[in-house]
């Protein structure tokens, strides 16, 4: 009875408007009021009032507790060229601008420079206020990378194409989400499709009276019938057009492989992820195509679905909370695992049920990223994943794994030698730069060329395009100084097969990064044949070799291995060259990372759901936490419905 009374006392969505109207003074010159998805945009035709008073946004979104953006009217933003001239007179030429880009959807400017501390927001020369009241529209700065990424210039291309029909979209996205809820009911309840006691394909469905949330949508790139591949969407009695929306934690396959299919189908609602992880996941999705064809498989979507995806997602950073639907709020934090990863807190109801799902993480500190967070203000359901939910799933600690590195790379290189590591582009191949630049500059690791090759610049300069969701000590570095470490004089990128004779010259030690990451396919193999056969080099693997494949048997001691060469031809490659592997460069918490994990929301918790491992690992995990914390807790399987509250 009372929570009802609480829900009518709320400002309803017509006003929002009026309150809106209400607080904002006559200065601010407001030409319109907007929904733009889940936020309000303020339209206004003189914006030095509000970009110099904060507060009065801040005030209101305290009292409609909603996201408000400030937007220029577009009566008021000169054309390109001539704010393109404008902007080049005010940015001082130490701050070396290397270019812009000008979104007409938000009527924002990306001014972007190698020195972007010269130009934050109050620069003496480079006020913004005064900026934006010159040219009309809002100033944005970013870092310019060493390498463009051709994944964010298609995503801004498709983008500027598609402006106007983006704005109706999320002027429509909005009418559904500020809409008055038409039940007063409290339930939540969560369908697992996907990714429950097994790795893969993961997904599920968080449902309330009011909305349904798809949560990730990936695939199971192992699994051979599609009852096994996909998620079982099927088993619920719903259309697409029932999403009210659909919530990426991170850019894996196993958790968006699905979603570009989803398109196709017919899916039309907003897609929620961070910044990052939409150029992230479109380059692993296009890649899963190549792949598919390369292994004679017909991919399940085509790259007009991937470019679909571009136009659906609404990205949101890390800590905001957001309305994505009447009666849930989205908080994404990070999550540690890989660039842009999140954990997901809903806020369901009036705060009835609070449900945060771990999506995977990485409870420890890298180079590249913070530990996951975990100071959620409220939390009674938590679903963590269990990758490593076993007692013996222990990796050595940062340092550990750091010095053997340095160890297993110095002996070669000192040998006269080359190092081959064969890695995965994302994620895994930038943690080992930046590890590499560090010791090579610290002078604890003996100096040589890093060569790279495959997919590894294009996800390095996609992480480098957004420091602010890095390690912090990372992203100081690269938004203030000059020693930006993936612009480091160590590294070199391989465009093209021809250029590999600098890598592969006789007695100059190197180190070489290739994908794949298990020597199934990619550049890497080449420089395997080479590399193979002699003896003062090796084979470096930092990541997981599973069974079946080649980079397995080398792992397990083959001294012989039959390849694929060209035209088709079998060729018997010699392996005389060292072979080492080496764990705790993973972008999952181990054991005893996801138990702290766990201690650490413990005070808030009702109940552990556990998903994402094999299932002895899930049944371990739970089992842990209901013994040492006392917490209910168990593993669901696929196909289930649980009642949250
Ligand atoms: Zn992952």
């Amino acid at each position: 009875m009372q929570r009802k009374l609480q829900e009518k006392e709320l400002p309803a969505s017509q006003n929002i408007m009026a309150t809106i109207l209400q607080s904002i003074p006559k200065e601010a010159c407001l030409t319109k009021i907007e929904y733009e998805g889940p936020r309000i945009a303020l339209y206004t035709n003189s914006p030095r009032y509000l970009l110099e008073h904060n507060d009065t946004i801040s005030n209101l979104v305290n009292i409609i507790k909603k996201r408000i953006v400030i937007r220029t009217d577009e009566s008021i933003r000169k054309p390109e060229d001539e704010s393109r001239r404008i902007i080049s007179e005010y940015v001082p030429e130490e701050a070396k601008l290397q270019g812009t880009v000008f979104d007409t959807a938000t009527g924002e400017i990306s001014i972007e420079a190698k020195r972007p501390w010269l130009l934050q927001r109050n620069a003496k020369e480079f006020n913004h206020a005064d900026v934006t009241e010159k040219i009309g529209w809002k100033i944005r700065i970013r870092k310019a990378t060493t390498i463009q990424s051709r994944t964010i210039q298609t995503i801004k291309a498709t983008l500027k194409q598609s402006a106007t029909e983006r704005s109706r979209q999320l002027r429509e996205i909005g009418d559904e989400i500020f809409r008055p809820r038409l039940s007063q009911r409290s339930e939540v309840s969560l369908f697992t499709l996907g990714g429950f006691g097994q790795v893969g394909r993961s997904s599920m469905v968080l449902s309330t009276p009011e909305s349904k949330i798809l949560i990730d949508c990936g695939v199971n790139p192992g699994a051979k019938s599609p009852m096994d591949a996909y998620p079982r969407l099927d088993s619920l009695n719903i259309t697409l057009d029932d999403l009210d929306a659909v919530v990426i934690g991170h850019a894996h396959l196993d958790h968006t492989g699905f979603l570009p299919t989803l398109c196709k189908y017919g899916y039309k609602g907003p897609i929620y992820c961070t910044e990052p992880t939409l150029p992230m996941m479109n380059l692993i999705q296009l890649d899963a195509i190549k792949v598919a064809a390369a292994q004679g498989r017909n991919p399940i979507y085509s790259e007009r679905d991937v470019k679909q995806i571009m136009r659906q997602t609404i990205t949101l950073p890390y800590g905001t909370v957001t309305d994505i639907s009447p009666d849930i709020k989205l908080v994404l934090a990070n999550a540690g695992h890989i660039l842009g990863s999140a954990l997901c807190h809903f806020h369901i109801g009036n705060g009835d049920h609070n449900f945060v799902y771990s999506g995977d993480i990485k409870f420890g500190k890298s180079i590249l990223f913070e530990a996951a967070s975990w100071n959620f203000p409220r939390v009674e359901t938590l679903l963590i994943e269990s990758t490593y939910g076993l007692k013996e799933d222990i990796q050595p600690t940062r340092q550990e794994v750091e010095s053997s590195f340095i160890n297993a790379v110095n002996n070669t290189l000192a040998d006269g030698g080359k190092v081959l590591i064969p890695i995965p582009a994302v994620g895994r191949a930038q943690e080992i730069m930046m590890v590499i630049d560090h010791y090579m500059k610290s002078g604890e690791m003996v100096e040589a060329p890093v060569f790279t090759e495959g997919m590894i610049s294009e996800a390095s300069a996609i992480h480098e395009s957004y420091p602010e969701y890095l390690a912090r000590e990372l992203k100081q570095k690269i938004l203030q100084t000059d020693d930006n470490p993936f612009d480091s004089e160590y590294f070199t990128n391989i465009e093209h097969a021809d250029a590999r004779e600098e890598p592969l010259r006789e007695d100059s030690p190197c180190i070489i990064l290739a994908t794949s990451g298990m020597l199934e396919g990619g550049p890497v193999l080449e420089y395997f044949k080479n590399i193979a056969p002699d003896k003062k080099s090796k084979v470096l693997f930092v990541s997981y070799q599973v069974n079946g494949t080649l980079g397995r048997r080398v792992l397990d001691g083959s001294k012989q291995v039959s390849m694929l060469g060209k035209e088709g031809k079998v060729e018997v490659v010699t392996i005389n060259c060292g072979v080492e592997k080496l764990d705790g460069f993973s972008g999952h918490s181990d054991y005893n990372q996801l138990m702290s994990f766990v201690q650490r929301l413990r005070p808030k918790l009702r109940r552990v759901l556990v998903n994402h491992g094999e299932r002895k690992k899930s049944e371990n995990l739970a089992m842990n936490i209901r013994r040492m914390y006392r917490i209910p807790a168990h593993y669901p399987q696929i196909q289930e419905a649980i009642k949250l509250f």
